[in-house]
């Protein structure tokens, strides 16, 4: 229970990863607020409840600052603090080219990965100030150390958010705030099935036998194996932890070609 007492607010909750983490949280005693703009956040946070557990949602799109300033008050008004950020929400665009990309689909995926990331970290980390204390991980992902063909604006966003990370991590850590980002590689998540599908459907029928060949591990995370990351580097345990990029890759950037 090494979340007893402590509130976890998790952005992209009602699925994927950042559910998982919501749930991991919630059983390790923490107070949860499960961040989405899918409302199937609501009947996953009625599940935790039946369980016994303390767990709110709010619809919120976390590209818009109206929505981040509502949920960071939601959490602040309910419980009086926020211990935990897991700033998580993502969309992964389209697999094509770069000069083959639209503007739409940039943009949008600039909003939800950088700007939905930046917002957060604005309105979570004055919280975290006045109680002297706070851990936030923001997912990042390994397309924010190395280059993926076909997804370049998902890749720069990913960039960014290390960026991010880094500069944040650095003003905070002499009041007690630390930052790290996660860097999960393909994991099991409806998002890596979509990159699989649109691969798909421009002719790649192999995609995922070279998703795997690339992975020494020769097979994706799954996502509790990615909520392990994220709770150790909320936990007390990762004090002296700030400013990091943590991998959960198989793998994967270490050695890219996998296995021989
Ligand atoms: P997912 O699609 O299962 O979950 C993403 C969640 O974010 C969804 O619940 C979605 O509704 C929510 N979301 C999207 N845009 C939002 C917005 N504007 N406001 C609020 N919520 C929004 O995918 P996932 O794999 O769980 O992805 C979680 C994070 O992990 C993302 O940042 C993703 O880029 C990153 N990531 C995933 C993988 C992978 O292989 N699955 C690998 C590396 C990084």
């Amino acid at each position: 229970m090494r979340f007893s007492g402590k509130v976890a607010v998790i952005t992209g909750a009602a699925n994927g990863l950042g559910l998982d983490a919501a749930q991991g949280f919630a059983r390790e005693g923490a107070k949860v607020l499960l961040v989405d703009r899918d409302a199937d956040g609501e009947a996953q946070a009625a599940a935790l409840r039946a369980e016994g557990l303390e767990a709110q949602f709010i619809a919120a799109d976390v590209s818009r600052d109206a929505d981040v300033r509502g949920y960071v008050d939601a959490a602040v008004q309910r419980w009086g603090r926020i211990d935990c950020f897991f700033n998580n929400a993502g969309i992964e665009g389209h697999v094509r080219p770069l000069h083959e990309q639209d503007e739409a689909m940039f943009d949008a995926v600039m909003a939800v990965n950088v700007k939905g990331v930046f917002l957060g970290l604005k309105h979570v980390i004055p919280v975290m100030l006045r109680q002297a204390v706070g851990s936030i991980v923001n997912t990042a992902s390994t397309a924010a150390l190395v280059g993926s063909a076909g997804l370049a604006p998902y890749v720069a966003s990913k960039h960014a958010v290390l960026g991010l990370t880094k500069s944040a991590a650095g003003e905070v850590a002499r009041q007690g705030v630390r930052v790290n980002a996660l860097c999960p590689g393909p994991t099991d998540t409806r998002m890596i099935h979509s990159l699989e599908d649109q691969a798909m459907a421009s002719g790649r029928n192999d995609v995922a036998e070279r998703y795997m060949a690339a992975i020494p591990l020769g097979r994706y995370a799954t996502p509790a194996e990615v909520t392990a990351m994220v709770l150790f580097l909320c936990s007390d345990v990762a004090s002296a932890i700030t400013g990091g990029q943590f991998q959960v890759d198989g793998g994967r950037t270490a050695c890219p070609g996998g296995s021989a």
